[in-house]
């Protein structure tokens, strides 16, 4: 079979499968997501009553911008450790000579992320495809199962997360009240940090801008003198990393 066959094949199946999960589970009835890659669930709610959780494997993003797709066992940025199962896809691209599953990124459409979660539902025995926007990327996830509410896993999420207006669950993070992204302020840290890095239990993530750094220097370190002109304020990771990259100046 080659490939349009075969994937044509499978976007049939998807059809059929999704439109049952759809209905079964009153998908489009829930406004709101949120999915923490750490933890690899995906919430879809509309209020914390009204929610329901989901185990999933990240497919790939769709790039509105680049017109690329790229999987993401590709993907650097991409940090659920669950991406290695989409290796599963690119072994048998090779064993049947696709390219769009073997090559990690590629110029691409709309239609091939759906084409392609398709492949995926059927290699992996997912139970549904979530497609989220964030910014000018769509990303896929293969959903695996639903999560019980009251599950560990469910509960350690709520419980490291805080809700953010902008990005919903993430986790906290701490900086000063000067950080804007309206002009570049510098950014000191307290460590070296990337997103979605593994935090130590006495760590956060703690940035201030180069005034601030110059009152800790001439107070040899933070004490409460130094800390009165911080202000530290509480943001989530995601903010962080948006503060990080416009106030970074290298
Ligand atoms: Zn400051
Ligand atoms: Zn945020």
């Amino acid at each position: 079979m080659n490939y349009e066959e075969f994937s044509a094949e499978k976007c049939q199946s998807l059809l059929h499968i999704q439109e049952q999960f759809k209905e079964k589970i009153n998908l489009d009835s829930y406004k709101n997501w949120f999915y923490d890659g750490e933890s690899e669930l995906l919430r879809l709610y509309n209020s914390d009553e009204d929610e329901i959780y989901f185990r999933y494997v990240p497919i790939g993003t769709f790039s509105l911008k680049l017109r690329t797709w790229m999987w993401s066992w590709f993907n650097t940025s991409s940090i659920e450790k669950s991406k290695s199962q989409l290796l599963a896809i690119k072994e048998f691209g090779v064993q049947n000579n696709y390219e769009k599953l073997k090559e990690g990124t590629f110029p691409a459409d709309e239609f091939d992320g759906w084409e392609l979660s398709a492949i995926c539902l059927h290699l992996l025995n997912g139970i549904g495809v979530y497609k989220v926007n964030s910014g000018e990327l769509e990303k896929y996830m293969l959903l695996m199962q639903i999560e019980n509410r009251d599950s560990p896993e469910v509960i350690k999420f709520k419980k490291q997360t805080i809700e953010c207006g902008k990005h919903g669950y993430s986790r906290p993070a701490f900086v000063c009240q000067h950080l804007d992204l309206e002009t570049p302020k510098g950014f000191e840290e307290a460590f070296d940090t990337e997103k979605g890095m593994e935090l130590g239990e006495e760590d956060d993530f703690q940035a201030w801008c180069s005034d601030c750094e110059k009152i800790r220097l001439q107070h040899d370190g933070w004490n409460e003198e130094s800390e009165k002109h911080t202000g530290i304020t509480l943001i989530c990771e995601n903010c962080y990393f948006e503060l990080k990259d416009f106030n970074l100046t290298r």
